[in-house]
């Protein structure tokens, strides 16, 4: 195995102008420049040689030789097909990796970890592509796939959203969802000029590191999500109003009224002024009512 030789911009280049690449705008193609940003990345996911590494959007390979180095085994997953030889040819002195040319939304990843990991926990590493973030990291925590934890690049909004608390304007749905399975850190804050090409936005590398066990405890999860989904939809609105109107549940004003008065929350509160364990004892006590 060689040492990572991808990583900065002459070698990207001459990689980009032998195959005659053209970078596709609609998967989010941002490679990375910056080898003490992808040493930044691969020192915060830990990664050892016995580390099974799920890597999303490989691009040209270029961190995938960094993880290869660290982890027993890479699998790597690339929608775009054009990007197949260039990764056979950037890859090929590391026996330790597997590409698969898909889109990581169609994958079966708990199945994955279960037959290349005996269902051990497996790290997830990548410098995603930011049109899909969300529904990859809440697929990753919904899906039961067995997950010690996922260090990603993200747009710096979206790292923000995921570790703030309540009574700030990027408190959400995301943030709650991603605190309730994960501990967020933003381990590094990237300027554009570390990408080719530059994106429009700021970015941060995130290390969600999955809890063992949830910290607050919740006997309907579902529920509790369809809640918070609900509180947030109409952010202007009080929680009763968001909940009532709420497609997704069908509870009576007067049982979502005397549930609000039962948690000990005021009338005209908003949702984005709860925290994660009121939300646990909002849907605890709904649960009560059935
Ligand atoms: N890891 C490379 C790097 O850091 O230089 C490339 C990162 S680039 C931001 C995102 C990568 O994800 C691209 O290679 C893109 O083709 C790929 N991608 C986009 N959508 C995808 C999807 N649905 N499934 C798998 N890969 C995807």
């Amino acid at each position: 195995m060689t040492a990572p030789y991808l990583g900065n911009p002459k070698r990207t280049i001459e990689v980009l102008q032998k195959y005659e690449f053209v970078f596709q705008k609609k998967f989010g193609q941002n490679f990375l420049i910056d080898t003490h940003v992808l040493d930044k990345i691969v020192n915060a996911a830990e990664i050892t040689k016995e580390d099974f590494v799920l890597e999303i959007g490989p691009g040209i390979g270029t961190m995938t030789q960094y993880l290869a180095s660290a982890a027993r085994e890479v699998f790597a997953v690339e929608i775009d097909k054009v990007l197949i030889p260039i990764l056979e040819d950037t890859l090929q002195d590391y026996e330790n990796v597997t590409i698969l040319n898909e889109d990581i939304l169609k994958v079966d990843i708990r199945k994955l970890a279960e037959e290349r990991n005996g269902g051990k926990p497996i790290k997830v590493v990548a410098n995603l592509p930011y049109y899909i973030t969300t529904p990859i990291i809440m697929g990753l925590f919904e899906g039961e796939v067995p997950i010690d934890s996922i260090t990603v690049m993200v747009q710096k909004e979206v790292a923000d959203r995921m570790q703030v608390g309540p009574g700030t304007k990027d408190y959400g749905a995301l943030s709650l969802a991603v605190q309730y399975y994960a501990e967020p850190y933003i381990v590094a804050n990237v300027p554009p000029n570390c990408f080719m090409p530059r994106p429009k936005v700021g970015s941060a590398v995130i290390r969600l590191t999955r809890h063992e066990k949830p910290p607050v405890a919740v006997e309907d999860t579902k529920l509790m999500f369809r809640i918070i989904r609900a509180s947030f939809n109409q952010r202007r609105k009080t929680l009763a109003n968001g909940l009532k109107n709420s497609p997704e549940l069908s509870f009576t004003k007067e049982e979502i009224q005397n549930v609000i008065a039962a948690c000990g929350f005021p009338e005209g509160i908003r949702g984005e002024a709860l925290t994660l364990e009121a939300f646990a004892a909002l849907a605890n006590a709904f649960v009560k009512l059935r």
